[in-house]
């Protein structure tokens, strides 16, 4: 037998959303929101309703927080021993596999992207997530240190770590899977309870990564997630018994997150926006490097916090390496995600199309010359496409350079002087990623040191890993995601004295 299609997989997914709203997930059992109000979810590639969501509002982050407070005291969750919680990581992430086609179709189908990719990259990429958290619980503990005490006493002095308590989680549309297994996977490694709050456009995934955790035997209330807006994530921030808030979005959100936790002072980690700039020396392998910028640009639809969105190619490969990207840009394949020969799926919501498309007049407003793109692919005449787009003739102080559009729009210009590129790169509010290509070694390495960016590729670029951390200078954010960073944002230190004398 054959397996079935996205396309089949799709219809029969559809028939089960329609059937029934998406509840909560609290405590264990799947709820309706206290105020018993809903709101849909949209298929981004055709505009119709897949389902309705609970709308959940202040008095049910309540009911969910205290749920993961009481499971988190629980001794059953609290004196689990280190092997235990790996053994639960490694099966949940057994089950994320078994079910790999229908969540990488669900996610398409709420998301807009292709489903081979979000198979690809939510669905490996959050397998490998959960295999790679489920090493650390074995391994993520103190150290004695060597103290000096005056008067000769003997002293014992070592560090434990626990974990942090309660871990409120806000993910946004872009990776809804993906960024809520960034989050949850180190969270519960290290011990915690969470609350999951995924963005309006995107509930599907983390409300089935949810019951896939309690399939796999974490306790009931320890991986909880209310669906809603942000008035939820707000209550969320704003809730006196929740100790940790992990956020990915928007800059002017991550600001009101940082205001907002003032109340009981939680520690907060922000994963925020980027304009990352993407450097073509001119020694570099021009035809890989044209492809590189394009695909750093173009995937997901540009809806990438680390979207390589200004090209800076030497002035002297300038043509060359534009005329290459524009070239790949007509040639990607942009429709419906189930199909599978789509490159590009469409963006998030009509609202990201609107914000694009207004990127495109300001660029044109502004007197860059738009090169391809701009508009909704002629071929598509529903759901929320839009072509990728390549804008040459900008400045340094071009809205569109400066600004994070969050779609398929690249903005090219050329550079001579190194020092100049590096202060141009650099000149920006964030910094969370750059990349360089070029075949020189010295350029190479003074260029990764100037750059304001938590990630530098050489190379290469978009390659991001479990192991390694990820995060932003400026305002891109705070604090690292992955490695053992992460076990460090789930956990406090602990000193211990003890007088041996
Ligand atoms: P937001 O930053 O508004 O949303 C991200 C998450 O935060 C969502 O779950 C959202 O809920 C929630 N949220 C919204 N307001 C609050 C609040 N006051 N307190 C707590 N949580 C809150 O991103 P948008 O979806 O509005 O996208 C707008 C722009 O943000 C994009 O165009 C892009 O530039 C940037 N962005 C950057 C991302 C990144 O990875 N760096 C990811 C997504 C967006 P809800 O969805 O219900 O509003």
């Amino acid at each position: 037998m054959t397996a079935p299609s996205a396309v089949e997989i799709a219809e029969s997914l559809k028939t089960s959303l329609a059937a029934a709203p998406q509840r909560h997930l609290i405590d264990g059992k799947s709820v309706e929101s206290s105020s018993g109000q809903t709101f849909e979810t949209i298929n981004p590639a055709t505009g119709e309703v897949l389902t309705r969501v609970a709308r959940g509002n202040a008095a049910d982050i309540d009911r969910a927080v205290k749920a993961a407070r009481r499971a988190f005291s629980n001794p059953a969750w609290r004196q689990m021993n280190a092997n235990d919680r790996t053994k639960l990581l490694l099966r949940l992430a057994d089950l994320i596999e078994r079910d790999a086609d229908e969540l990488a179709v669900l996610e398409c189908l709420d998301n807009g992207k292709p489903a081979h990719l979000t198979r690809l990259v939510e669905v490996e990429g959050s397998i490998k997530t959960f295999r790679y958290f489920a090493g650390w619980p074995t391994k993520f503990g103190g150290e004695t240190l060597p103290v000096s005490p005056r008067g000769g006493a003997q002293i014992l002095n070592y560090t434990t770590r626990e974990p942090i308590g309660v871990a409120g989680l806000i993910v946004p549309w872009n990776y809804p899977m993906s960024m809520a297994a960034w989050k949850v996977a180190p969270a519960l490694a290290a011990g915690c309870a969470v609350v999951l709050k995924p963005a309006e456009q995107t509930p599907l995934t983390a409300l089935r990564l949810g019951q896939l955790a309690l399939e796999a035997g974490f306790p009931p209330g320890i991986f909880n997630v209310v669906t809603g807006f942000g008035d939820a994530g707000a209550a969320l921030v704003e809730h006196h018994d929740v100790d940790k808030i992990a956020f990915t979005g928007s800059t002017p959100v991550g600001k009101a997150i940082v205001r907002a936790s003032a109340s009981n002072l939680k520690k907060i980690s922000l994963e925020l926006g980027g304009k990352s700039p993407h450097i073509v020396f001119p020694d570099a392998d021009l035809d890989a490097a044209a492809a590189a910028v394009a695909s750093g640009i173009f995937f997901n639809q540009g809806q990438t916090c680390t979207a390589g969105s200004r090209l800076y190619a030497h002035a002297s490969c300038f043509d060359r390496v534009v005329s290459a990207i524009t070239a790949a840009a007509s040639k990607l394949k942009v429709g419906n995600g189930l199909l599978p020969d789509s490159d590009l799926g469409p963006l998030v919501s009509q609202e990201q199309w609107d914000r694009v498309s207004s990127y495109v007049d300001i660029g044109r407003a502004e007197g860059a010359s738009l090169l391809v793109g701009g508009k909704r692919p002629e071929h598509l005449q529903r759901g929320f496409f839009f072509e990728p787009t390549v804008f040459a003739n900008a400045t340094r102080d071009m809205r569109i350079t400066r600004e994070e559009i969050f779609g398929p729009v690249l903005t090219a210009l050329p550079w001579n002087d190194l020092d100049d590129l590096v202060a141009q790169a650099n000149d920006s509010e964030y910094g969370l990623s750059a990349g360089i290509w070029t075949n020189n070694i010295k350029h190479a390495h003074r260029a990764a040191a100037a750059l304001k960016a938590g990630t530098v590729w050489v190379n290469c670029y978009n390659l991001i890993d479990p192991a390694t951390p990820f995060g932003g200078f400026k305002q891109s954010g705070w604090g690292r995601e992955h490695g053992r960073q992460a076990m460090e944002l789930y956990s406090e230190v602990k000193s211990v004295w003890v007088n041996l004398s």
